[in-house]
């Protein structure tokens, strides 16, 4: 069978090897799952959840119980005061844009403190220009660099200071950035510093790809609000799309009147069927982002078993879902994110070829095979083609596929 699939007895052994030289890790990953999955059957079990949420609104979506009971659980999970949960969010960006557009006005001053944001964010922002950017609408962009993959506590506890700023935004993943991803820890004392000497700054975390990776989130130690994708960890690959912002009950509530509009908030939103993915996907998520992470510790040991540079190392402390090889070569690279491609459910006989996407300023090269198109909690590997000509792999629905996965990208690049 593996024979069949391509993979040869020489990367099966090399395989087999990693898998067991990584089962601690592996026993890790089991007890946070079960700790994340009892946090999502609390909250389904405090809200009663029965079958009259699975129902469906159309037109404005007024009096969606459903809808209404999905945010209080999802901020439940986060431990928030609220949350806004929306099919009506396109993606990850949208939310952000949305969050930033409703807290920020014109004059307001935003500061990024883990360097510059994902990629997609340039044009939000204004960093590449774009006449509908925070800064085309007179919002004041700052940005104050990470040092040796920590923050620059001082000088962000100086800037934080002088009270002028209104938005303090940490982006935990690392995005297409060479920095690690930022652990939960630094985050917390980040946020204490900054809170020594400003208490009424917004704190938000960019939560893409962290949802559940640790025990608890950023909201748990002081953000005020957090953001993420549906279509990554806390979709469960279900959710077929959409978006979360959670956090103080006023920002919820700002965030919700700029996605509809002033004086409609919350309280209209079709879900147009949705609900029950949305609730099955919160209740696989747990188990998700664990395969997710077993892939990824699997992929780091594997890779650097054959010589090549991941990160974070397979027993290092994770923030995030994402892996990151580095080849220093660029077929390797493509052939890497091809063997991806392959080794996918979905479209395994497409050949990925770096592209230029909107949003991004280097070519990019995409390997999704997955039934939810962009959802990168399945099995999805990308790379901005550029020195040091690293790939950036995460997602996995199952360990097993997850592997499997890898290996055929293993076995392609080695060929
Ligand atoms: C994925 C991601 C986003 C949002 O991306 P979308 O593709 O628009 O959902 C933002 N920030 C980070 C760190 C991300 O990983």
């Amino acid at each position: 069978m593996y024979k069949q699939f391509g993979i040869s007895k020489e990367i099966l052994d090399i395989a087999d090897k990693a898998e067991q030289e990584v089962q601690e890790e592996f026993k890790k990953i089991d007890s946070l799952c079960e700790y994340n999955s009892l946090k999502v059957l609390n909250a389904f079990q405090k809200y009663c959840v029965s079958d009259i949420h699975f129902n469906s609104t159309t037109g404005y979506g007024y009096s969606d119980v459903g809808r209404d009971t999905i945010e209080k659980i999802f901020a439940e999970v986060l431990q928030a005061e609220d949350s806004l949960v929306r099919s009506q969010f396109i993606s990850g960006t949208h939310a952000l844009t949305v969050a930033l557009f409703a807290f920020l006005r014109p004059d307001d001053i935003f500061l990024s403190i883990s360097g510059k944001p994902y990629d997609t964010l340039d044009e939000v922002i204004g960093i590449v220009e774009n006449p509908s950017s925070l800064i085309a609408h007179h919002v004041k962009y700052e940005q104050i660099d990470m040092i040796n993959n920590d923050f620059d506590y001082d000088k962000i506890q100086k800037r934080a200071s002088k009270k002028d700023i209104k938005l303090i935004e940490i982006q935990r993943s690392r995005g297409y950035s060479m920095r690690d991803s930022i652990t939960l820890d630094k985050i917390e004392k980040v946020i204490k510093i900054i809170r020594e000497v400003n208490e009424n700054v917004i704190i938000m975390v960019d939560n893409c790809y962290g949802e559940m990776v640790e025990k608890i989130e950023p909201t748990n130690i002081g953000a005020d609000v957090i953001v993420g994708s549906l279509i990554k960890n806390l979709g469960g690959g279900i959710a077929p799309n959409g978006a979360y912002i959670a956090g103080k009950k006023e920002l919820v509530e700002l965030a919700a009147e700029r996605l509809t509009a002033p004086g409609l908030g919350k309280e209209v939103g079709p879900t147009l069927g949705i609900n029950k993915q949305i609730l099955q996907g919160l209740f696989f998520a747990p188990q998700v982002v664990a395969s997710s992470l077993k892939t990824a510790i699997f992929a780091s040991k594997l890779l650097e078993n054959l010589g090549y540079d991941p990160n974070p190392k397979y027993n290092q402390k994770r923030s995030d879902i994402v892996q990151t090889i580095t080849f220093h070569d660029k077929e390797k690279l493509i052939k890497f994110c091809q063997g991806i491609q392959m080794g996918s459910p979905i479209d395994s006989n497409s050949v990925p070829e770096p592209w230029d996407m909107p949003g991004y300023t280097d070519k990019v090269i995409m390997a999704a095979g997955a039934f939810t198109q962009g959802s990168s909690i399945e099995l999805s590997c990308d790379a901005p083609i550029r020195e040091p000509y690293m790939a950036f792999l995460q997602g996995g629905l199952t360990y097993q596929y997850g592997k499997l996965g890898v290996l055929k990208a293993v076995q392609m690049m080695q060929n």
